[in-house]
């Protein structure tokens, strides 16, 4: 029989991702702050809880999908929290994209718990996760992965475990510096073309057929021509990986000069209100620095 799932974090990527899982036949009973989300979970047969505890009591595998690392920490750690509501056994995969010493020490905590953890973050965005082909970057033990395998297949398409705890998070970290430096070029790119005066839909295309081409500039060349920024993955998201990626790189002495300063337009669109905005909206930054 399939392992019971609890489920913490029920947001743009959480919703659809339990709802892949009880599609594939697990009981997914799921905890997350807004009412409407929890309705929806229960619309598509799960069970709502009332709290964390409640939502853990009895479940073989627990998956967290919230902000950052500030709400793993107190999902995880707070009285009402995982490690000690959780079953002795359990296997706690936590997907959410967190700085990589949290997942280590989260680890940590929860050996002394007799819980096992992964730190499982994925790519893929809003449609990755709706049409489970995400790509998830694990780190933790061998046997943890080999027994979270079959369901994590339920979510995704490329499932690679990196190295110890920690290691998923680290990698996830350079899949932001990537995501983040491509978008600044496509929109560097857009408000270079339209300045010229060439049809941008036409341009975007060719050059989608080219060695420019990418999974950014398919996924995100609509938001681009139609100047729609709703999210998607949010500039405030963003801006906590760029901090992320830029800590980690630094206490290891690798040099993102790039991304240190695509880190600083994300944190100019956060300080000018923009923080809700899809990352797309690098393109108003540029936007703005062109004067346009
Ligand atoms: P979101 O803000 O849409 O959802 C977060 C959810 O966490 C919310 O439903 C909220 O209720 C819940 N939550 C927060 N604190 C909680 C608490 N104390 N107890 C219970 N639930 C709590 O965020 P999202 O876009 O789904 O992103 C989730 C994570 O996935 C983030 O770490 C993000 O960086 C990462 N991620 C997002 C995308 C994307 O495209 N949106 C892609 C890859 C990875």
């Amino acid at each position: 029989t399939l392992p019971k799932v609890a489920w913490i974090g029920l947001g743009i990527m959480g919703s659809p991702m339990s709802e892949n899982l009880i599609k594939a036949g697990y009981q997914v009973t799921g905890f997350t702050l807004e009412q409407e989300k929890l309705d929806r979970l229960a619309a598509a047969g799960g069970t709502a809880a009332g709290s964390i505890a409640e939502a853990v009591r009895d479940a073989d595998v627990i998956v967290t999908m919230v902000p950052a690392s500030p709400q793993v920490e107190a999902i995880a750690y707070g009285p009402d929290g995982i490690l000690e509501n959780a079953k002795s056994g359990a296997l706690l995969v936590d997907m959410s994209s967190i700085t990589p010493q949290t997942s280590v020490d989260l680890a940590a905590a929860a050996k002394d718990k007799g819980v096992r953890v992964l730190d499982a973050p994925v790519s893929g965005g809003e449609a990755g996760a709706v049409e489970a082909v995400l790509s998830i970057m694990v780190g933790g033990e061998q046997a943890d992965f080999d027994e979270a395998k079959p369901l994590l297949e339920a979510l995704g398409k490329t499932i690679v475990l990196c190295g110890p705890h920690g290691s998923g998070q680290t990698v996830k970290a350079a899949n932001q510096l990537i995501v983040a430096v491509n978008i600044q070029a496509c929109a560097e790119a857009v408000v270079f073309l339209e300045k010229s005066g060439v049809d941008l839909k036409a341009a975007l295309d060719v050059l989608n057929g080219g060695l420019a081409g990418s999974t950014v500039l398919t996924r995100k060349k609509d938001n681009f021509l139609a100047r729609d920024f709703k999210p998607g993955f949010r500039i405030d998201l963003h801006h906590k990986d760029m901090g992320i990626v830029t800590d980690a790189a630094r206490n290891v002495g690798a040099a993102l000069p790039v991304g240190a300063v695509v880190a600083q337009l994300v944190a100019s669109l956060r300080a000018q209100g923009d923080g809700g905005l899809d990352h797309s909206a690098l393109l108003r930054a540029v936007e703005r620095l062109s004067g346009a």
